[in-house]
Formats: structure tokens, sequence, C-alpha cells
């Protein structure tokens, strides 16, 4: 009987969980090393759109239950005096539209849950991996603890400062995009039920709202059944000057960068507690994620400004594709990986770029209305490849 591929993982974020969710799924022989001591997200909330979603029930996770929240509306508010620019019902039309729901979750509920889907006894902590290599017939991985592997295939899922990318393609800077943000959690007994002028706009902690404004924008929507009310607060800022991508912050911090900005908003602000703030960087599309045995996905492959809230669900998506295309040519790992690659790269590249034009958009003021992101919906990447590029 013919041996299943043999498929090495570096990094266990989003992607590399996923991905080694989905190697076992469709018969491979999975290996998945991080770094860190133990697995975990950091961070506060994330959204998963439909096509995220969709990878998600291909996995066997549960979409509808307590972990998840569906926003029902989307709404969008003036970041000063708060007036309703535009409201779009979500929950009611997701499904119909796109074939899957919107849904927020907490990060580590999110990551726990795929991690179940990966064998114990596949997952290797404390692995720092420091360099991959293809040889004749075999990929190679080698660890800081002086440690190698050898797999058919090597897949990077080590984010974006990925020690794969680097080994595949030579080293480059991330890009600092000039916006950083803060992200933390307030209670759903925080929000308030009207802001707007004269309390004019009836508000829900079940929507999905949006405060713009043309230094920054908070989206705010429910984790966790609606139980908890997750804030992104992304601010305009032309320098990042702290070392680290992720640093502590105050609550103070945040209310000394909007000033002027509404007031309910402000009191809601006002509750976040422990808190982190992150310099947002991004890269320049690839034109190549594969080399020899060894492919990239994920944040090391293509990471991208948040503004569309699709790095996760991008990632999701490589994660199932990288798998259906090598399982399905399992004994031809090249053309597997060619065909992932094929199939992803441009996907990956619009999604990326519309991310900045997004950016670019919400500092217009005003700001005109968000670019659609239907095409990025729909798309089921465990069916098959999208269709060609509009
Ligand atoms: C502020 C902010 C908000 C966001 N909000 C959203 C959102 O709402 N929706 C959405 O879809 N996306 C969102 N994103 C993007 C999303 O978080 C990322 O795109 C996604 O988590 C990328 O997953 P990944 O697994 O590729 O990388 P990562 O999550 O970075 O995981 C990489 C893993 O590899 C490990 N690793 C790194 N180097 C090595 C090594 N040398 N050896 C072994 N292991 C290693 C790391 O420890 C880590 O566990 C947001 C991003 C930011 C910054």
């Amino acid at each position: 009987m013919k041996r299943p591929l043999r498929v090495a993982v570096i990094g266990a974020g989003i992607g590399g969980v996923g991905a080694a969710g989905a190697l076992h799924k469709l018969g491979c022989e999975v290996q998945l090393y991080e770094r860190a001591s133990d697995l975990g997200e950091v961070g506060a909330g994330l959204q998963i759109g439909p096509n995220g979603v969709k990878v998600l029930q291909a996995l066997g996770l549960d979409t509808r239950g307590a972990w998840v929240a569906e926003p029902v509306d989307t709404v969008s508010l003036a970041w000063d005096d708060g007036h309703q620019r535009f409201r779009e019902p979500m929950k009611a039309t997701a499904v119909q539209k796109y074939g899957a729901p919107y849904i927020c979750a907490h990060r580590a509920d999110l990551h726990r849950l795929l991690q179940e889907k990966v064998p114990a006894r596949a997952i290797h902590t404390d692995m720092r991996c420091t360099g991959v290599a293809t040889h004749d017939g075999h990929a190679v991985a080698t660890f800081s603890d002086g440690s190698e592997i050898e797999a058919d295939i090597v897949i990077g899922a080590d984010g974006i400062r990925s020690v794969v990318r680097e080994a595949l393609f030579g080293v480059t800077p991330a890009r600092y995009t000039e916006q950083m943000a803060w992200r933390g959690i307030i209670s759903r007994d925080d929000v308030p039920a009207r802001v707007g002028p004269n309390k004019s706009v009836e508000i829900s902690h079940m929507d999905y709202c949006g405060w713009i404004g043309p230094n920054g924008h908070v989206i705010c929507y429910p984790i966790r059944g609606g139980e908890l009310y997750n804030m992104f607060i992304g601010h305009v800022s032309p320098e990042w000057v702290d070392e680290s991508w992720t640093a502590p912050s105050t609550t103070q911090d945040i209310l000394n960068a909007h000033k002027g900005w509404n007031d309910a908003l402000l009191e809601m602000l006002s509750k976040v507690g422990d808190i982190y703030k992150w310099g947002i960087y991004d890269r320049e599309p690839l034109t190549q994620w594969t080399k020899g045995r060894v492919a990239l996905l994920g944040d090391a492959a293509h990471p991208m400004m948040p503004t569309l809230a699709q790095g996760a669900s991008i990632t999701l998506e490589d994660s199932y594709a990288v798998a259906r295309n090598i399982a399905r040519q399992a004994d031809d790992p090249l053309a597997g990986l060619k065909a992932y690659e094929h199939e992803r790269l441009d996907r990956a590249r619009r999604v990326q770029l519309q991310a900045r034009q997004q950016f670019d958009n919400n500092r217009k003021v005003p700001a005109p209305p968000p670019l659609s992101r239907d095409w990025i919906f729909e798309h089921d990447a465990t069916a098959g490849p999208a269709a060609s590029a509009a």
C-alpha cells in the first residue's frame, strides 16, 4: 500500500492549525512545529467573512455555536456627532447572498477549536524553525535546538516575519502602513441603546458598528454569543516608535488619541480594560509562494492591512486549498504545490491591494461608501479555484 504524503507545517497560528487540520482530514500525515511553549492566540476578537466560514464548516466546526456571534446589522456612524451614515442588514442576508454567515469570535476560541482537529501527537511546541531546504526528493526543516526533520513537503505558516519566506525568497523589510491599532473588549452592558444627534440612532450590542473619522476608525462587534463586545481601534499615525510590534498600552492613551470624538463612543472606550497596541505592517504581493518542496501560506505569504477584516479568512482559504491540492496529487507533490500557488496567488494579491485602497478611502473627507467585498465573500475555497479575476 502507498504511504500517505508526509507534510510538516511550520507555525501554529490560525493558518498553521487550519492547514494541519485540513491535511489530516484529507489523509496526509501531518506534523506541526511551533516556536512558542504553548499554543494560543493573542488579541481580542476576529471577524470571519462567509468565505472563511465555509472553510471552518468543511473542517467540522459548529459555526452557529455559543463561541460565535452573528451581527444583526452593519451600522456606520460619524466619528463626531454620531449621525448614521448608513445601515444594512447583515445576519438576514449573508447566507442567502454568500452561502455562509458572517461571524465574529474571540481569537482564542477559534484557535482552540481548530487545534482540536489536529491529532495531539502531531503538535510539537518549543520548536523554532531556523531554515528550510529542498533536497533530492524531500524537504528539510532545521530548528534552533540543532534538530532537523524531513518531509515530502514543508509549509511555512510562520506569520509576517516568516523565516521560511526568508529562506525561499531572501530578506525584505515589512512596510509600516501608517496605521496602528488598539484592541480591547467591553461588556455588552456598556453598549448604549441610542447614540447620535438627540439620541436619534438606535444601536444594539448585537450590531456591527463602525465609527468612521478622518484619522481613524473604531470597529465594534459582538463575540461569544453577544456576551462581550469587541473594539478594534485603528488610528492613523505616521510613525511606530515601539520596537516591538505589540506593546502594552492604557485607556488614557486611547482617550488622548480620540479628543473631540463622540461622547457615547468615548464612554465605551473608557471601559476597555487591559489593552495592547499594534503597529500594522504589510508587504508587497509576492509573485511566487513555492520553491521546490516548500510553500508559504497566510501572513507568511500575503500580510495585509486589517481594513477588509480578511487576513485570517484568506489564510483559512489557503489552509484548505493547499491541503486539497497536494492531497489530490499525492504522487506528485511538486505539481500539487504549483497548482496551489496558481489557484491562490492572484486572489490573495487582489485582497491585499484592496485592503490598502480601503485604508486610503477611509481617510477621505467625507469617506466614500466601503468598497464591495461581495467577490471575496462569495468564494468557496473548499470547492476549487475562484472564478478568474474581474
Ligand atoms: C490589529 C489586527 C486586527 C485584525 N483583525 C482581523 C479580522 O477581524 N479578521 C481577519 O480575518 N483578520 C484579521 N487580522 C489578520 C489576521 O490576524 C492574520 O492575517 C492571521 O492571524 C494570520 O495567521 P497566520 O497563521 O498566517 O500567522 P500568525 O497568526 O502570525 O501565526 C504564525 C505562527 O507561527 C509561529 N512562528 C513564527 N516564527 C516561527 C518559527 N521560526 N518557527 C516556528 N514557529 C514560528 C508564531 O509563533 C505563530 O504561532 C487582523 C490583524 C491585526 C494586526
